[in-house]
């Protein structure tokens, strides 16, 4: 299980990042030793899990092999086995898509799974993934991705209002490749804060977003006083890539959650 309590930022935590079992560069072996060895005493991996309930998408590009989940589990418990100590806490954990039209059953699915935690995280509108690339932002109209960020919010409330997630995953990442004004989606933003203030959610800063276009953490900083004002806990996250970005921007990450309220 994944729990800290609010107002706390828990530290020495990282509890989003990603291995070659999905669209990550190290091995499962490689980024728990690198994390034990950093000195974090709660890490967490959470490789993607993709279920479109279409055809269309690009998942398979980027999902683990769903019908490996097993296999995945039982490498990461071997790891628990070898790697955990009184001061090094290993998690089992997934990052899972969520589609309004199947997330009942993908959970049934997953449950049948001893996982630590599962993060609730969108990247698509339709078929359109919101965080691909660039180039797929830059012909459309405003029309069109004011559309997908809005099917983007619509999906993320349905994430929100499930209790079985840790926390929701980059919140506002529309903004990513820098082509939205994300000021626009700020109350439908808020309106995903009030969801989970109902279903005993919490949220994630994800540092990845200092490193991209957008030049930001998720979410930004008038969203995470938003969320300390209803007193949802908020965790530190790098969506680490490979094992040397397992705390990569957590100090920064640090002062605008204190910035925000959050001690
Ligand atoms: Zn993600
Ligand atoms: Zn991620």
């Amino acid at each position: 299980m994944l729990t800290w309590n609010y107002p706390e930022i828990p530290a020495g935590f990282s509890c989003h990042n990603h291995t070659s079992w999905s669209d990550g560069s190290g091995t499962l072996e490689e980024i728990c030793r690198k994390g034990k060895d950093m000195g974090l005493k709660v890490l967490g991996i959470s490789d993607h899990w993709v279920k479109p309930p279409f055809p269309g998408t690009d998942a398979d590009s980027w999902s683990m092999d769903l019908s490996r989940t097993g296999e995945y589990v039982a490498a990461l418990q071997k790891l628990k086995a070898e790697l955990e100590d009184e001061n090094f806490k290993l998690l089992i954990g997934l990052e899972v898509d969520v589609f309004p039209e199947n997330i009942g059953e993908v959970i049934v699915e997953l449950q049948k799974f001893p996982l630590d935690y599962m993060i609730g995280s969108v990247h698509y509108s339709g078929t359109f993934a919101i965080d691909y690339s660039p180039e797929s932002w830059k012909d459309l109209s405003e029309k069109e991705m004011d559309d997908h960020c809005n099917v983007y919010y619509d999906k993320l409330e349905v994430a929100a209002a499930r209790s079985e997630f840790a926390f929701i995953g980059h919140l506002d990442l529309p903004k990513k490749f820098g082509f939205i004004d994300n000021k626009k989606y700020f109350r439908r933003a808020v309106k995903v804060l009030d969801i989970l203030k109902e279903s005993g959610g919490a949220i994630e800063l994800n540092t990845a977003g200092f490193y991209k276009e957008c030049t930001e953490q998720y979410p930004a900083l008038e969203i995470l006083q938003q969320a300390y004002k209803r007193q949802i806990p908020v965790i530190i996250n790098a969506d680490a890539h490979c094992p040397e970005h397992l705390m990569r921007g957590f100090d920064q990450a640090r002062r605008l959650l204190q910035q925000a309220g959050y001690k």
